[in-house]
């Protein structure tokens, strides 16, 4: 599949097209790796030379923006956009950004679809970045094998207080923008052994700018997948992942057909007795229950 066809394939998802399920069956090659943390700290950036540094290796590269003020997504200076450009003639990387469900990020429903098609078309790693605030922390860990947390030095009270949510689901920690820090930082850094049964977070320091800690980081991504296969972990997360996926979409559907039913005028009668307090709303719900999952409702 062209990256033309691709760009096709993901607007459709994106407006609520299911995958076709010969694309699902081609599934579970990738290695999804989600990129998060507040804006600013240089997600981008360090995307950007993951890219290079994945392209070199020979391994194709797709990335999926989430995050409301990523360069990706449009949400900041041209010149961070222009930066990401130079991979746009290089038919092995893929860069996508996604409208959110709110500005807060977090994924949208057709996020789990895209990454299948871009894992169905070949990419040896789809990159999910996020912002990593509120919902889309447990989101993203939801759906990626390994994820990533970026910071920055001297980050504000605020953003420390949303750390500690992040630092729960980082399997690496990577303290961008060394560059601006005192000479000394890089270069301690501690990558977890290949043979090691248990994960010990490894903390980069890492520098977009310079490409200081790239190699570190990228070391650590290798070590963590390592780690995923032999501990028998990417088969558990793999299994969390499918879950999530199926429990949002029965969501949706469910969701679907109580505001279905909520237009019907026997519907809107009910809701117009409980706000008159003629009948109270676990009474409501009983009688709607059976309006929406009719004679299949055994719950009563
Ligand atoms: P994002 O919002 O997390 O994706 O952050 P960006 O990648 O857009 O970076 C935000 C700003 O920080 C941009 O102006 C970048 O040029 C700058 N930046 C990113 N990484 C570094 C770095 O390692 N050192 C310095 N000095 N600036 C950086």
């Amino acid at each position: 599949m062209t990256n033309k066809e691709l760009t096709k394939l993901v607007t459709r998802l994106e407006a609520g097209e299911p995958l076709a399920a010969e694309f699902y069956a081609r599934t579970g090659t990738a290695r999804i790796l989600g990129i998060t943390g507040p804006p600013g700290v240089g997600k981008s950036s360090l995307i950007d030379r993951l890219i290079g540094e994945f392209r070199r290796q020979g391994r194709t590269v797709s990335v999926i923006a989430i995050d409301p003020t990523s360069p990706i997504s449009g949400g900041a200076l041209l010149g961070d956009r222009l930066r990401m450009q130079r991979h746009s003639e290089d038919d092995g990387v893929f860069i996508r950004s996604l409208a959110t469900r709110h500005h807060q990020g977090g994924l949208t429903d057709a996020t789990p679809q895209i990454i299948h098609a871009l894992d169905a078309a070949g990419f040896n790693i789809v990159i999910v970045e996020t912002v990593g605030t509120g919902q889309d922390e447990v989101e993203v860990a939801e759906v990626a094998d390994t994820v990533a947390v970026i910071l920055m030095p001297e980050l504000g009270d605020e953003i420390q207080r949303a750390k500690s949510g992040l630092m729960e689901i980082a399997d690496i920690l990577v303290i961008n923008k060394v560059d601006l820090m005192n000479a000394g930082t890089t270069g301690r850094d501690t990558i977890p052994s290949a043979e090691g049964k248990q994960w010990e977070r490894p903390t980069i320091h890492a520098s977009a700018k310079t490409g200081d800690g790239l190699a570190s980081f990228c070391g650590a991504i290798e070590a963590h997948h390592g780690y995923l296969v032999r501990s028998g972990e990417l088969a558990r997360r793999r299994e969390r992942a499918a879950r999530a996926e199926v429990i949002r979409l029965l969501q949706s559907r469910m969701t679907a057909s109580i505001l279905r039913v909520l237009e019907i005028p026997r519907a809107q009668n009910i809701l117009t007795d409980v706000a008159q307090r003629k009948l109270d709303p676990y009474d409501a719900v009983e009688q709607l229950s059976r309006e929406i999952f009719g004679s299949q409702n055994r719950s009563s």
